[in-house]
């Protein structure tokens, strides 16, 4: 009996110890084994991006209240608007340039651009860049008169270009801002290259600011010349003797200067080179210009120039059947 007993108990223990060597020789050898990890990193990569969100949700709510500003803190005053006109007219290179300039313009705060078509009516081309653009604008229209408009061939200087627009631009400034509207006014070519510094300069103007431009009248720049902050005649080698010896992208006016003059214009019957002199004679007079861009001393706009493309090969491709795509968008 006892002996039965103790042949049973050498078993158990036995097979206690083959059991444990087992679970002892299974746990090393799973020791540095690659594990299968993927859920749970997935888990936690779940985790650090649901974070992230709130993150990025948390800045943004305070993006919104810092630009609310403090409510013990006075508002900050709004900065006057720079009314930037420009007239521009249909032509190969005309969706590139108001695409420049529009991503130049986008940069500037407090701008509203106002774009007038030499055209009778209003593009598509012109309605959807704009409506594309980001900027606050307003879209006009209106055409140069066939005896004043560039015929195909002759050169540019023969005659004013974007008279009747600029105009148009500011009737529409006249009926539609009043007294209480801070604001300057800027004659905005198309083509020209424009610093983004030129529009602080002229953000707080008085009466008229002026600068030099770059590239223009057969020199490297044009520019007022100043005696003690005030202008006192012009560096200029083409026409000295017109009345404001400046180009159209060298001044800015006042809003309120130009809606307590409501006469004031652009001549289309102006001699040649005296377009700008015939709006400013009605505003200034020389001692009143207000020079900026350290005393004229800084060129920040560039009358460049876009040269005409030649489509020469078009009509070889319409020859070969292969007429301009309509599905491609130019
Ligand atoms: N422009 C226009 N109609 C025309 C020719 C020009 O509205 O028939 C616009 C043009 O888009 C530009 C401005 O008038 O914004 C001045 O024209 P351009 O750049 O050809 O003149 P330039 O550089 O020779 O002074
Ligand atoms: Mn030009």
């Amino acid at each position: 009996m006892t002996m039965k007993m103790k042949l049973k108990l050498k078993n158990v223990f036995m097979l206690y110890f083959l059991v444990s060597v087992c679970g002892l020789m299974y746990a090393l050898m799973q020791l540095g084994q690659p594990c299968d990890c993927t859920l749970h990193s997935r888990q936690s990569s779940d985790l650090v991006h649901s974070r992230d969100r709130t993150i990025s949700r948390l800045q943004g709510e305070l993006k919104r209240l810092q630009a609310r500003g403090n409510p013990e803190e006075p508002p900050k005053p709004a900065l006057p608007t720079i009314y930037t006109v420009t007239p521009t007219y249909t032509r190969l290179v005309q969706k590139a340039e108001l695409t420049r300039l529009s991503q130049t313009l986008l940069h500037v705060p407090s701008l509203h651009w106002v774009v007038v078509e030499d055209s009778p009516v209003k593009t598509s081309l012109v309605s959807e860049l704009l409506k594309r653009s980001g900027l606050r604008y307003t879209h006009l229209c209106t055409q140069t008169p066939k005896d004043f408009k560039l015929q195909e061939g002759d050169p540019n200087w023969l005659k004013p270009r974007g008279v009747e627009q600029r105009n148009l631009a500011l009737q529409w400034l006249r009926e539609n801002r009043g007294p209480s509207d801070e604001g300057v006014v800027y004659f905005a070519d198309d083509d020209n290259t424009y610093s983004l510094r030129l529009f602080e300069e002229m953000r707080f103007t008085k009466r008229v600011s002026v600068w030099p431009v770059g590239l223009v009248g057969g020199v490297r720049f044009e520019r007022p010349l100043v005696e003690r902050g005030q202008v006192t005649g012009f560096y200029t080698a083409w026409k000295p003797n017109r009345p404001f010896p400046m180009d159209m992208a060298g001044f800015a006016v006042s809003l309120p200067l130009l809606l307590a003059n409501p006469a004031a214009r652009f001549h289309l019957s102006a001699q040649r080179g005296n377009l700008e002199s015939s709006l400013l004679q009605a505003l200034v007079s020389i001692e009143e210009l207000e020079p900026r861009a350290s005393n004229c001393t800084k060129v920040l706009v560039w009358h460049t120039r876009t040269e005409k493309p030649k489509m020469k090969q078009e009509d070889a491709l319409l020859l070969k059947g292969l007429g301009s795509d309509p599905s491609v968008e130019v």
